[in-house]
């Protein structure tokens, strides 16, 4: 009897672990803070209005567009951070479903995709961010019946990618330095509720 009871406790054990772990990291306390941190001055002096608007506004590109288009002609390749050069997604995890945006199955083995519950516009959706700068790239999908390793659509604007074919050099990955930064750093802390001394 015993023997059942630590058995029974240990397989709730292990389910508890399991459910922790399907979900996506939402509580902002443990939410990894992103390394890049810069003021919206600083970022749109280094994007584009159109990368700007996606990736630091919370933008949508249109679906279908120039961009897209591009996407679907690339070959092999590696698919960066626009904003800080961070590997995001590759070719091999590409996949053609039908929506108008790039999608891919899963994010790279670089890891540097971040997932944020997104309850905006009366939706309840994940959110994929950059880890390391916090730029909005798109949203993630899943069981949708596609036949796919993991049935997850990422589905990404690619004003938010830069892509690189095999064999190219990787983008320089964007540094930290400047003295918006700490300023911005203070305010992004006070908003998780942590007051920063001065
Ligand atoms: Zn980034």
């Amino acid at each position: 009897m015993k023997l059942r009871l630590a058995l029974l406790s240990a397989l709730a054990a292990v389910f508890c672990i399991a459910q922790a772990e399907d979900k996506p990291k939402t509580d902002s306390k443990t939410m990894p803070k992103p390394e890049i941190v810069k003021s919206e001055d600083e970022w749109k002096k280094l994007l584009s209005t159109e990368q700007y608007e996606v990736t630091r506004m919370r933008g949508t590109e249109r679906p279908n567009g120039a961009i897209y288009h591009e996407f679907e002609q690339q070959g092999e390749g590696t698919y960066y951070c626009v904003c800080c050069g961070a590997e995001l997604f590759t070719s091999k995890e590409k996949f053609h479903s039908g929506c108008g945006w790039p999608s891919f199955y899963d994010s790279s083995k670089a890891k540097g995709v971040l997932e944020k519950v997104d309850n905006s516009h009366g939706m309840k959706r994940i959110e994929t961010v950059c880890k390391r700068c916090d730029a909005h790239l798109g949203h993630v999908f899943e069981g949708e019946g596609f036949k796919t390793p993991t049935d997850r659509r990422f589905c990404i604007n690619g004003v938010a990618l830069n892509f690189v074919p095999k064999g190219g050099a990787a983008p320089k990955l964007l540094e930290l330095g400047s003295a918006a930064v700490q300023q911005k750093k203070d305010e992004v802390a006070k908003e998780g509720g942590v007051e920063v001394k001065k």
